[in-house]
This record gives structure tokens, sequence and C-alpha cells, in this order.
């Protein structure tokens, strides 16, 4: 059995006299600061002159560099976007660490799959929420918690357990729950979630959307039928309260006769084939490797333009408009220009075709 950790089992007073400095008061780090302080650490704020600096000003926390925080910190959560950190940490992090220092991610991702080098005399440690930001704050508030993923891949000082557990329960997770994995097991899990569940489930959306469309049902009643009444989330909700089946009881008996029978009709689908073979890519560092590679955000450029240009787009756009719902500037067509199309076009003829084809 995985080892689940609670409440009981972290002792704030380790973190006495030490200073927490968060690198990066966006998403993740405006949250986790707020939630330290309030657990009673000290906490300061590194950051780039941003907008995100401002609002750790006006929350009132002392502000400083990346390198300056780092330098006067003992325990340094890193919560910059994942796609820039081994530079910035390189840079701005590594070179001024004090002998001993705590580094804290909220992500597996560079460590797991040794992106990102840490110096060999600090501890290095995960918590990683499940949960966005604003809910870590928010369940903090509420008392609830939160569940995370947390994990140890250096203990140097032979205190990384300790220190782990009490910054978790600052932050509010133990409230919940911290499950103890692996740096690489929780990056893996997030990717698989990403690559696998999440468009898998976009493509049942969508097949839904457009059956219904094709059968000449307004394309408005159809989208709040699917997902603009916010009802899925709703059973999402319940899933996680009562459990997958039993959640079933919030809905008719027609609907559960409904939903069980034909559900049958579903069963051969090759999705987890193909899962799997999605889940070994991620596991044997394939897709890392992809991702790390220059040519690689170029088709990320070119496979988003494909995307926006989709007819989904439009029509909810539309429909959006009809419904009277708040406009957000996401319908923006990503930009490329010819050159950047023809060239990507040479090198990479067939899978251009592919993506032109599966977003049309
Ligand atoms: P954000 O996108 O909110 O960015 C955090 C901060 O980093 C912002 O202040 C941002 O400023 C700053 N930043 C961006 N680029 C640089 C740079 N080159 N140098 C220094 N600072 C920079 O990050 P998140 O909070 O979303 O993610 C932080 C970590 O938390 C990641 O490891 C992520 O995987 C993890 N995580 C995130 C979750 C989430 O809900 N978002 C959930 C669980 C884990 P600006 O935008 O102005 O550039």
């Amino acid at each position: 059995m995985v080892n689940i950790f609670h409440e009981i089992d972290g002792d704030l007073s380790i973190l006495n006299k030490k200073t927490i400095g968060i690198i990066g008061y966006g998403n993740q780090g405006r949250a986790q600061a707020l939630n330290l302080r309030d657990s009673g650490v000290n906490v300061i704020v590194g950051n780039i002159e941003d907008d995100y600096r401002k609002i750790a000003l006006k929350d009132n926390f002392p502000v400083y560099s990346i390198k300056e925080a780092t330098k006067k910190s003992d325990i340094i959560f890193i919560l910059i976007p994942d796609e820039i950190m081994n530079k910035t940490f390189k840079k701005e992090i590594s070179p001024y660490l004090n002998h001993k220092s705590v580094l804290v991610f909220a992500s597996g991702y560079n460590i797991g799959f040794n992106l990102l080098k840490p110096p060999e005399n600090a501890d290095v440690i995960l918590i990683a929420p499940r949960m966005i930001g604003v809910g870590v704050r928010e369940n903090f508030l509420k008392d609830e918690g939160f569940f995370s993923f947390i994990a140890i891949e250096q203990d140097v000082s032979g205190q990384a357990k300790e220190i782990l557990l009490a910054l978790a329960k600052g932050i509010g997770t133990l409230k919940k729950g911290a499950i103890m994995i692996t740096f690489k097991q929780e990056a893996e899990l997030d990717l698989f979630n990403e690559q696998a569940f999440g468009p898998a489930f976009g493509r049942v959306l969508l097949s839904s959307i457009y059956t219904l469309i094709d059968a000449g049902y307004p394309p408005e009643a159809v989208l709040i039928e699917m997902y603009l009444s916010n009802e899925m989330s709703y059973t999402y909700k319940k899933m996680a309260d009562v459990g997958l089946i039993k959640q079933l009881d919030f809905h008719s008996q027609t609907s559960q006769y409904g939903a069980m029978s034909r559900g049958i009709r579903f069963r051969k689908l090759p999705l987890k084939d193909k899962m799997m073979e999605i889940l070994k890519e991620i596991q044997n560092g394939e897709f890392t490797k992809e991702w790390e590679k220059k040519i690689t955000k170029m088709k990320f450029k070119m496979i988003k333009y494909f995307a926006t240009k989709q007819k989904i787009n439009k029509l909810e756009k539309q429909v959006r408009k009809n419904l009277k719902l708040k406009f957000y500037d996401i319908y923006e067509e990503e930009s490329l220009t010819e050159a950047e199309l023809t060239e990507f076009k040479k090198k990479n003829s067939d899978e251009f075709k592919l993506f032109e084809e599966y977003f049309e």
C-alpha cells in the first residue's frame, strides 16, 4: 500500500527560524505563499519584474529578485513554468544557493526526466498539488485541504521527510492527504492525463457534438447539453464524492438504465492499446526528448494553428454570442506566416497532412 500522510504526520516546528523563498508568484506561487504565511512560516518572494511582483507586494510579502531571494532563503520553492525552469535555475538560482538548501518543486517533470540537475548538497523534494492555484488557496481557507503527490529525490540533511511533511502541512495539503510517490511517477501520471485521457475525452465530446449537429439539433442546444450547462462538472464532482458507479444514483432511473445498457456497445474501442502506446512513450522519455527539440516548438505552433482553425471554434464563438455568454479572447487564430507553413510542410510533409486533416 502506498504511503499516505495526514495532518498528524506533519510538525511545523522544524520550519522555525527558516526562511522560505517562493520563486515565482504565479498560479501556485501566490496560493502556496499565502497558505504558508497563514500557517506561521516566514515567507519571502523572488520574482521577475512583472505584474505578479506587484501582486506579491500588494499581498505584503518582502519581494526580491530571484537571485536575492535565493540567497536569503533556506528552503526554495521553484514555482516557475516547467518549460523555462532549467534555464532560470542554472542562471538565477543554482549559483546563489546556500550550502544546505532545500529545493521544493511542484511538478516532477524536470527532475523526473533528468532535465534539471540539482546540486548534490541540496535536499530535493516535491509537493505537487492535484489542484489549480486558486483551489489550493480556497481549500486551505475552507479548512478542507486538497490531495497532493509528494516525493523525495535527495535527502542530504537526513531530515528531508520531516521538512517535506512540515511544508505539506503548511500549504494545507495534509488536511486531505499527501501520497508519497516518485518525481518520475508524478510527471508520468500528469503527462498521461494530458496526453491520453484528455485527447480521448475530447474526441468523444467532439464526436457527440457533431453527431447531434449533423442530425439537425440546434448548435446552442447541443453545446448546452454537452458541456455549457456545467452539469458534467457536477457529475465529475459526485464521482469524487461518492464513487464512479455510485454517482449514478443522482441520475434518473431512465438515465441509469440507458447509460449502462448502451455503454456496453462501446466496449471494443481500442482505447487501452492507444493509451498504453502513449504511456510507453512517456515512460521511456521519447515524449520529453521530442518536446525538448527546437523543431518541436515550430510543430507546436503549427498544430495550434490548425486547432484554432477547427470549425468547432467558429461554431462555439457564435453559440456563446447567441447565448450572451461572456466573451473571452480565445478564438484568435494562432498566426503562422506563409514562410513558416511552407518550411514545416517541406520538412515534415506527412505530419503536416495528418494534422491538417485531423483538425479539419
Ligand atoms: P505560472 O505560469 O503561474 O508562472 C509562475 C511565475 O513564473 C509567474 O510569476 C511568471 O511570470 C514567472 N515566470 C515566467 N517565466 C519566467 C522566467 N523566464 N523567469 C522567471 N520567472 C518566470 O506557473 P504555475 O504556478 O502554473 O506553475 C509553477 C509550477 O507549479 C510548475 O512546476 C507547474 O508544473 C506546477 N503546478 C502548477 C499547477 C497549476 O495549477 N498551474 C498545478 C500543480 C503544479 P510571467 O507570467 O509574468 O512571465
